[in-house]
């Protein structure tokens, strides 16, 4: 990646966004008691991979928010974040301590970063404590979660988005630009996949902390890709099969190791999906009668690549950063009062359409429809 190029490309990207009227993030500012330039203090929930490799990275790159602290099992490792982001000890909270945020003038937004089965009590929590939050995806692992996600943030008056960073990548903007032009539209017949192979048994093999497979977990990027291509509105319904006997029995016990379905949008669309833990794949094709976009390298952080009927796309110089973009892209929408791209609706929305696909694999791949 190209890190002094960084900058410029997102803040041009930035107001392309909001020249292109998809949603408004206008640079004025209505926080009249905020010192012009303030950057919005985040803290991280979860100190893992994604956090140290991806978020905590991105907000050394952003404009908007800056990392302030982090809510860690271990004070030693929050001692090292605090030392090489620059952020006060006192900013080092526990998962149990972290109501005491409610306290903390630094933290305008808590980023939640743990397994799947916790973003619901620590988006609870983080509500509690008056501030906006960010839940990684996927937003829950059941649909009664997010509803309690959703009241809580709105009870305390702060918002709730997803950590959904593709809707802020270029390619995936063009995406969404050819599905709302004269020159595409909606795409009518659709295929996707987004499949690696695990090792060991982490907690994503674990339904109790996964709430289940690779649909949970990266399916549910191909689920948004579909939904996105027909104009960001959910399947009708959907059919399921999971493919058996499985490779790994013993990693995958009690979650599905690869998962097909299929989903039916209004006026005939459809997807084929795929996704697997015991297989390599990363696509997403989408076609209707105008013309094509065929993505050979879809969901990456960084080296997407993507082709359309009218020729290869590129976005990639100068490189940008997905997360640093998608997190600038909140805090100016908390600060600018302007709604998220990725809003909990969205997330919750997703977590309808997985529910079916379950609903449908354990009921034998009968047609399921989806109350989004
Ligand atoms: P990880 O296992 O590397 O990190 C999880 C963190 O949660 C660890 O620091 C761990 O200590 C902490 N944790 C707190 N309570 C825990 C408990 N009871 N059991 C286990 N860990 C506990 O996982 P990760 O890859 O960083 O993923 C975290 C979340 O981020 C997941 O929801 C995942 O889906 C999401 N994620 C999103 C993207 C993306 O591209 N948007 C990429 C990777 C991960």
């Amino acid at each position: 990646m190209k890190m002094n190029a960084y900058p410029v490309s997102r803040r041009n990207f930035l107001g392309q966004l909001s020249a292109a009227g998809a949603f408004a993030l206008l640079p004025r500012r209505s926080w009249a008691a905020e010192p012009p330039g303030k950057k919005l203090g985040v803290a991280l929930v979860g100190l893992g991979s994604y956090s140290t490799g991806q978020l905590g990275p991105a907000l050394k790159l952003t404009e908007h928010c800056r990392l302030m602290g982090v809510v860690t099992g271990s004070r030693e490792k929050g001692l090292k974040w605090a030392q090489n982001y620059g952020f006060s000890e006192k900013n080092i909270y526990s998962y149990d301590t972290m109501y005491q945020l409610a306290d903390n003038p630094d933290i305008d937004v808590v980023y939640v970063v743990t397994p799947n089965s916790m973003h619901a009590k620590h988006t609870v929590a983080a509500a509690k404590a008056g501030k906006h939050v960010i839940c990684e995806k996927p937003m829950a692992t059941n649909v009664a979660d997010c509803d309690t996600m959703i009241a809580a943030c709105q009870q305390a008056k702060v918002r709730l988005a997803i950590g959904y960073r593709l809707h802020y990548d270029p390619y995936h903007r063009e995406l969404m630009r050819l599905v709302k032009s004269d020159q595409f539209g909606p795409f009518k017949k659709m295929r996707g996949a987004l499949s690696f192979q695990m090792g060991g048994r982490p907690w994503r093999a674990i339904k109790q902390f996964s709430g289940g497979g690779p649909l949970m977990d990266v399916g549910i990027y191909v689920i948004q890709e579909a939904c996105m291509a027909v104009g960001d509105v959910a399947p009708l319904a959907v059919t399921a099969q999971e493919i058996l006997p499985k490779k790994k029995p013993e990693i995958f016990q009690d979650v599905e190791e690869t998962l097909t379905w299929r989903m039916e949008f209004a006026g005939g669309a459809v997807c084929e999906a795929r996704s697997s833990y015991a297989e390599g794949a990363n696509d997403f094709h989408a076609e209707n009668e105008k013309g094509w976009i065929d993505f050979s390298s879809a969901y990456l952080y960084r080296g997407l690549a993507a082709t359309t009927s009218n020729g290869p796309l590129n976005f990639r110089d100068p490189e940008v950063n997905q997360q640093a973009l998608q997190m600038d892209a909140y805090a100016l929408d908390v600060m600018n009062h302007t709604p998220s791209l990725v809003p909990g609706e969205m997330g919750r929305r997703d977590m309808t359409i997985v529910e079916a696909i379950y609903t449908s694999v354990a009921n034998g791949g009968k047609r399921v429809e989806v109350k989004a």
